[in-house]
């Protein structure tokens, strides 16, 4: 059993072999062009909006440089470094991010029931510096998303989603990445759909979105019409920062086969695998569910409970000795040496790292492997 992994298969491979043998460019064209429109169709958005490029990571980059570039209050001058309020429980990855686009990850803790980001927490660290939050969708779950766009309006902050996990849901009946001010997305190996390593921005404002479109191709001004269009820029004109983050068409056209896959195939199966996982598991042995908000419908990426009474350790033991593989998602990020070496105390985050144990779920398995699973977690919490 694999605790994650890619579903892809011969439709994936004949869409590369066909960029490879027919297109003969393996660069940003055509398919790159066909995948940003299909995700703006699928998302109920315009193509504009979408900034595909060639991870998660570098879309929520692209994310904090376009906040940076446009914040909606005024920063003193002497500032040294803009802040963005983060919750401290989500990958590296947030964090790097911040960091990268020149601005200060300010670790916040999180709701003890979701493990998602405390929005009292992050009014406590609101400074004269903050310029942004940003919202991670912890296991797929775009809990209070409404109330961070209203902390966010009425802090005069940008607001980041990192969608990652988050790619199918929707919040209160509309899809996340249909609305907001910068949402990224991830198309890596795992998630939801993949590119084999993808990702991609929707933004809300035109300047956010052509800053991000320029900026993932070294900082080319317009250089995107002229691939899409099957040219190139021999007359570049640079004027703001930029890096190599855009999508080529090989792993666009795994994800233009990929989206093609979701709502019929990839969708039902988390959503049942989760759905037995809640029928199967049996809270009263000691273990938790983090909780969702019926009103939301969750395309779950990854599926972690909270093991109750000091038992994380022995549980992932059992476990692994069942041959069940696990995961931990996350090691707070307040606890790297980078980000604070744990000096302060996020007390909801660090009790959720003593007990989140992250049990398989990935489209290849079935009801008879999550049964596997609950019935190997009995044992080991009995
Ligand atoms: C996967 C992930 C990312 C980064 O995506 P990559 O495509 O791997 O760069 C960012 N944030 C979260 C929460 C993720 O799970």
């Amino acid at each position: 059993m694999r605790l994650s992994r890619s579903i892809v298969g011969r439709e994936e491979a004949s869409a590369v072999a066909r960029v490879i043998c027919e297109d003969g460019y393996l660069g940003m064209g055509a398919e790159t062009r066909e995948f940003e429109a299909r995700l703006a169709e699928y998302l109920g958005v315009e193509p504009w909006q979408i900034v595909s490029c060639n991870s998660g990571t570098a879309a929520l980059h692209l994310a904090v440089w376009a906040a940076s570039a446009h914040p909606l209050r005024r920063i003193p001058e002497s500032a040294a470094m803009p802040e963005i309020l983060v919750p401290t429980l989500t990958f590296v990855s947030s964090f790097q991010a911040i960091l990268a686009g020149g601005c200060k990850p300010v670790a916040c803790d999180v709701l003890p029931e979701t493990g998602t980001l405390d929005l009292e927490d992050a009014a406590r660290r609101l400074t004269g510096n903050t310029i942004a939050v940003m919202h991670v969708d912890y296991a797929s779950n775009p809990w209070h998303l409404d109330a961070v766009y209203a902390f966010g309006a009425s802090n005069g902050l940008r607001v980041i989603d990192d969608a990652a996990h988050a790619f199918g849901c929707r919040h209160h009946g509309r899809k996340v990445g249909s609305f907001g001010d910068l949402v990224c997305f991830s198309f890596d190996g795992i998630k939801n759909i993949t590119c084999g390593e993808g990702g991609c921005l929707v933004a809300f404002d035109r300047e956010s979105a052509s800053i991000a479109a320029d900026a993932r191709l070294l900082g080319v001004e317009g250089d995107t019409a002229r691939r899409f269009a099957g040219g190139r820029s021999w007359q570049p004109k640079v004027e703001r920062p930029g890096l190599r983050y855009h999508l080529s068409n090989i792993m666009a056209a795994i994800g233009n086969v990929q989206l093609s896959r979701l709502e019929d195939e990839f969708i039902p199966a988390r959503r049942e695998l989760y759905n037995a996982y809640v029928r199967l598991l049996r809270p009263e042995r000691g273990l938790k569910l983090l909780e969702t908000d019926p009103e939301d419908y969750i395309v779950p990426h990854i599926m972690p409970v909270r093991i109750l009474d000091g038992k994380k350790e022995k549980v992932i033991e059992r476990l692994a000795a069942a041959g069940i593989p696990t995961g931990i998602h996350y090691k707070p990020n307040h606890l790297h040496p980078l980000f604070g070496n744990g000096r302060e105390k996020l007390a909801n985050a660090e009790r959720l790292y003593a007990e989140l144990v992250t049990l398989p779920l990935h489209p290849g398995l079935d009801e008879s492997d999550v049964q596997l699973v609950c019935s190997a977690l009995d044992e080991a919490l009995a």
